[in-house]
């Protein structure tokens, strides 16, 4: 071998900054970079994002449902569903691509109900991240009507565009998160004269998105433009899970049942007392009535909802999932050398003064920041950190 040129482009010692020797070669700054793009790109193309083959490849509904139980905490029952949706939606992808089928398997798209902070998008991005799907959240009450101000229901597939560096195949597989949807409801049961741009017209704006259509998509979102050039996206395979807290949607399924219940029993249904069990029962009707229109119900057969948080499990959401923020923490700590200990009576501290913020499990964070607010300013100073429900919110 010449140690005196790369042996990949033949450039010498000279002209190229510096040469690596390999076993029987070197080679040069220029080509490594080169190499380092091939390989980049053909993992983007070829990598676990690729599409599965078969259905030995997709992982099965309990196997979803391990996954997110290492990053969810609880939601046993949103899990459960949104794992057998997933699975059925990308065996209907697989199932799409046989010529000779007969049955045309339809999609599920999912609505998910539970009070903010609950995890609704936590469990959408986590299922996109185990898919290695490009993923979007949108909020639904940015969106209005066309020709209202307001972005265009379409700026939803810019956004997974752009997730997917605008790799059109790959959005066409994505899966998009529509945060809010319970404030486009309807604001009243029955249709009203006057037009309601930003509820009822961004809900039939919507369904031409869920349908599975090729919709024309301008780029860079935003409005759409006479003279922009758009992009072509099929949404026949694009997974939809929406996400709302439904205010006051357990008054509307208790009024009901009690309805049905009057009709053969006079004893009432006394069981509605207890809050999350009225939400097992929660069905598309309940949501109709809320004011979502009944084409677009239609276009979600998935209604699954999260329980509240209870003290409890926002202990475990501190201390149990593989990123929790405990962890973090300690982490943090751990690079300057210090040690820091969260004792039991401190984590409940913590909680209990996020629940009075009302936030969720969302607040988890802030209050920690809080409480360590002063050990970070002085980081370096103690070795070790010992928070107990006694020091945790005195200040020093
Ligand atoms: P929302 O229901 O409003 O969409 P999010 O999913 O955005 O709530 O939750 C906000 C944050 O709270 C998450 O990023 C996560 O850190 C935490 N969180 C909420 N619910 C859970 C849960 N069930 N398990 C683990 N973390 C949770």
């Amino acid at each position: 071998m010449n140690s005196n040129q790369c042996s990949f482009c033949g450039r010498k010692r000279n002209e190229v900054q510096m040469l690596i020797s390999g076993q029987s070669g070197f080679i040069c700054e220029n080509c490594i970079e080169q190499a380092h793009v091939i390989v980049k790109d053909s993992v983007s193309k070829t990598g676990s994002s690729s599409p599965a083959e078969n259905i030995d490849e997709l992982k099965k509904p309990k196997e979803i449902k391990e996954f997110l139980n290492q990053y969810v905490i609880g939601q046993d029952q949103a899990k459960k569903q949104l794992s057998i949706a997933v699975y059925n939606h990308y065996k209907r992808l697989l199932h799409a691509k046989d010529e000779n089928r007969e049955v045309e398997l339809e999609k599920s798209n999912i609505i998910m109900i539970g009070e903010t902070g609950t995890g609704k998008t936590l469990l959408a991005k986590t299922i996109a991240r185990e898919l290695n799907v490009p993923f979007c959240i949108v909020d639904a009450t940015i969106l209005t009507e066309a020709g209202y101000v307001g972005e265009d229901v379409e700026s939803i597939l810019s956004r997974l565009l752009m997730v997917a560096d605008y790799d059109v195949e790959k959005a066409e597989r994505g899966i998009v998160f529509i945060d809010e949807i319970d404030k486009i409801a309807r604001k009243s049961d029955n249709p009203s004269l006057t037009r309601d741009v930003s509820g009822e017209g961004v809900q039939q704006g919507l369904l031409k998105l869920l349908e599975g259509s090729i919709v024309n998509v301008p780029p860079q979102g935003g409005r759409k433009h006479p003279d922009q050039k758009y992009i072509q996206v099929n949404t026949q395979n694009i997974l939809f899970i929406a996400g709302g807290a439904f205010d006051g949607i357990k008054e509307i399924i208790e009024r009901r049942m009690n309805k049905q219940a009057i009709g053969f029993s006079s004893e009432k249904i006394n069981k509605t007392d207890e809050e999350e069990y009225i939400l097992t029962h929660i069905n598309a009707i309940d949501l109709r009535t809320f004011g979502l229109i009944p084409e677009l119900l239609g276009r979600f057969p998935i209604i699954t909802y999260l329980d509240k948080l209870t003290k409890e499990t926002m202990v475990r959401i501190m201390k149990e999932p593989k990123n929790s923020i405990i962890n973090q923490f300690v982490e943090l700590f751990k690079m300057d050398g210090a040690n820091l200990v969260f004792t039991d009576g401190a984590i409940e501290k913590i909680v209990e003064e996020t629940i009075e913020k009302g936030l969720g499990a969302r607040g988890l964070r802030g209050t920690t920041e809080k409480v360590l607010e002063d050990y970070m300013f002085s980081i370096g100073e103690e070795k070790e950190i010992i928070l107990t429900e006694d020091n945790i919110f005195v200040k020093k």
